[in-house]
């Protein structure tokens, strides 16, 4: 059973909210409530993982555009970087999981070593969050 609580401003019944990585309670009538970001095995990652892009021929635009976007180069030097191949700076365990979930969505091929212990969502996946969240008010 789920205790119900009251609002403290209007008394209705709050309840458990979880969106994505925050969790709370809020109150369906008055907004009124809390929120936390949920605490997650890769917070208290303190491992440094290496993410390297793997060299491809291909000319594929959202590919170009994200790398162009995660290493802030232009376009050229974004062609070059999927051609070639690039080994990131060494990232701990969320931005890593934040650049691969970029990289998956564009569909560029990269290796994480060590392995990397974290489902990795796409990042359109936070964009579904952000809409789901809106569908249960
Ligand atoms: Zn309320």
């Amino acid at each position: 059973m789920i205790k119900t609580i009251p609002c403290d401003k209007c008394g209705t019944e709050i309840r458990p909210l979880k969106q994505g990585y925050t969790v709370g309670m809020t109150c369906p009538r008055c907004g009124y409530g809390w929120v936390t970001t949920q605490m997650e095995a890769i917070d208290s990652d303190t491992s440094q993982y290496t993410l390297k892009i793997a060299p491809s021929p291909s000319k594929n635009l959202d590919a170009i555009r994200a790398i162009s976007g995660i290493c802030a180069c232009n376009f050229i030097e974004a062609r070059a970087i999927l051609e070639k191949g690039y080994e990131f700076p060494p990232m701990n365990a969320r931005e890593t999981r934040k650049t691969a979930g970029i990289l998956s969505e564009a569909g560029v091929g990269y290796r994480i070593t060590p392995e990397f212990p974290y489902a990795i969502p796409e990042s359109r996946d936070f964009f579904k969050r952000k809409d789901e969240m809106q569908d249960e008010n």
